[in-house]
């Protein structure tokens, strides 16, 4: 660790194993319950999920399952996806395959990112993903992946394939346990306020934009992360969430799949801003791929044991993954389904005071990503008036009533869902000969 709160240390499989070991503390390991793509790519071990007493919010024990050690559905989630469709409709796979392939390319065009597909368009080859940062702390009071950072930043292991940085992001907001102390780090990331000039006035998170540029890009440049994974909580009940400027991403896809299969016990989702790279503004924009791996419900200044555990284990099976990947392993492509980052809706306000005149309605409190439709309630005033949903289509909500964005006008957002096929990948071996 140096003075910036920054550690580097390189993943090994032992680190892998003590991960593995401390999560299960107190509770018997819980077998594989599903099939990893290892196993059906090259039969070697797969990957092993050991939650110990890890505790779903979606899921519960009774006696019976206490007996057989499952996970037993518990309320809501799976009845939330049994009412979820498509928003997509009249798109046969061939569409969706052009449309994926095309917008593949653009992306590492943009991202100079060489890409190669093989002839008959069936496995995409793409670089070693061997420059990995787990940042922290971008927000200072989202403490999963303040504490996760700090206890991987104990660790400096040797060997193997690929090496991870550690970066303790808004170090100052993380002593004041406030979200940033003067902007919001996490919207400082655009082309433009990277190429600003810095003055005395500019403020702390902005010039901090600038160190995290020259450490773990330049954006947009070769020289830049391979990827980075910046840890942050929600207050909404969303789960473990997957946040990319891009719906084609091939390795953050791959990444999510893998998460979604070996955590059964926890909704796994991905919400694709699609934002163009100069405009993206937030910190994994710095890398050629990456992601925020948001996770809720969480207050903020609080930490718990499931919301933490389950980002330990995320960050574990991400890593795994990579090195996986790097060692050579094919990737069996599919289709997942992706939540677009849709319009913010704001807090019924009094049009004088501006301050708000409603909360969540209750039928609505803790369903993120439960389908919304027309005449549903949203709000209930504090007279105690419903007011309903009133746009022509149905919507996804989710970051419902997320405590930090009642400063930026946002009671929630609502977007649609749509299913993106992901090709087969591999490691790229000799792209010039394709
Ligand atoms: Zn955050």
């Amino acid at each position: 660790m140096d003075q910036d709160g920054m550690a580097h240390y390189v993943l090994s499989s032992t680190w892998d194993e003590k991960m593995e070991s401390r999560v299960s503390l107190g509770g018997a390991s819980r077998p594989c319950t599903r099939r990893s793509e290892l196993e059906s790519c090259e039969g070697r071990a797969h990957s092993r999920i050991h939650l110990g007493n890890y505790k779903a919010l979606w899921f519960e024990r009774t006696e019976e399952e206490k007996v057989t050690g499952e996970n037993v559905y518990k309320r809501g989630y799976w009845e939330a996806k049994d009412q979820e469709h498509t928003m997509e409709k009249g798109e046969g796979p061939h569409k969706r395959w052009k449309v994926t392939c095309e917008r593949s390319l653009q992306i590492c065009q943009r991202k100079k990112n060489l890409i190669c597909f093989n002839k008959k368009m069936e496995v995409v080859s793409l670089p070693a993903v061997s420059r990995v940062a787990v940042c922290g702390g971008t927000h200072g009071n989202e403490l999963s992946g303040v504490y996760l950072v700090r206890e991987l930043q104990k660790k400096r292991e040797e060997a193997d394939n690929v090496s991870v940085m550690t970066v303790m992001s808004n170090p100052r907001a993380v002593q004041q346990c406030r979200r940033y102390t003067e902007t919001d780090l996490n919207r400082c990331f655009t082309t433009a306020t990277l190429s600003a000039p810095v003055t005395d006035k500019t403020p702390y998170e902005i010039v901090r934009s600038l160190e995290l540029n020259s450490l773990l890009g330049p954006k947009g440049t070769d020289r830049a992360m391979d990827l980075i994974c910046d840890l942050h909580n929600t207050t909404a009940n969303m789960g473990l969430c997957f946040i990319s400027d891009s719906d084609c991403d091939w390795i953050c896809l791959h990444i999510y799949r893998h998460l979604q299969r070996e955590m059964p016990s926890v909704p796994v989702r991905y919400i694709s801003y699609d934002t163009p790279i100069s405009e993206a503004f937030s910190l994994e924009s710095l890398s050629k791929h990456g992601f925020a791996m948001e996770i809720g419900p969480q207050p903020h200044g609080v930490v718990r044991a499931d919301i933490f555990n389950a980002m330990k284990e995320g960050v574990r099976l991400m890593l795994d993954w990579i090195q996986k990947f790097n060692s050579g392993v094919q990737f069996d492509g599919g289709e997942v389904e992706v939540y677009t980052m849709g319009k913010g809706i704001d807090y019924p306000r009094d049009p004088e005071t501006h301050l708000i005149t409603a909360t969540i309605h209750p039928q609505l409190q803790d369903h993120d990503f439960r389908l919304l439709h027309p005449g549903d309630p949203v709000f209930l005033t504090f007279s105690g008036k419903t007011e309903t949903y009133k746009g022509p289509e149905p919507l996804y909500p989710f970051f419902v009533n997320e405590c930090a964005y009642y400063e930026k006008g946002i009671a929630l957002y609502l977007g649609r869902k749509k299913r993106v096929v992901v090709p087969s990948i591999q490691l790229e071996r000799d792209c010039g000969s394709g």
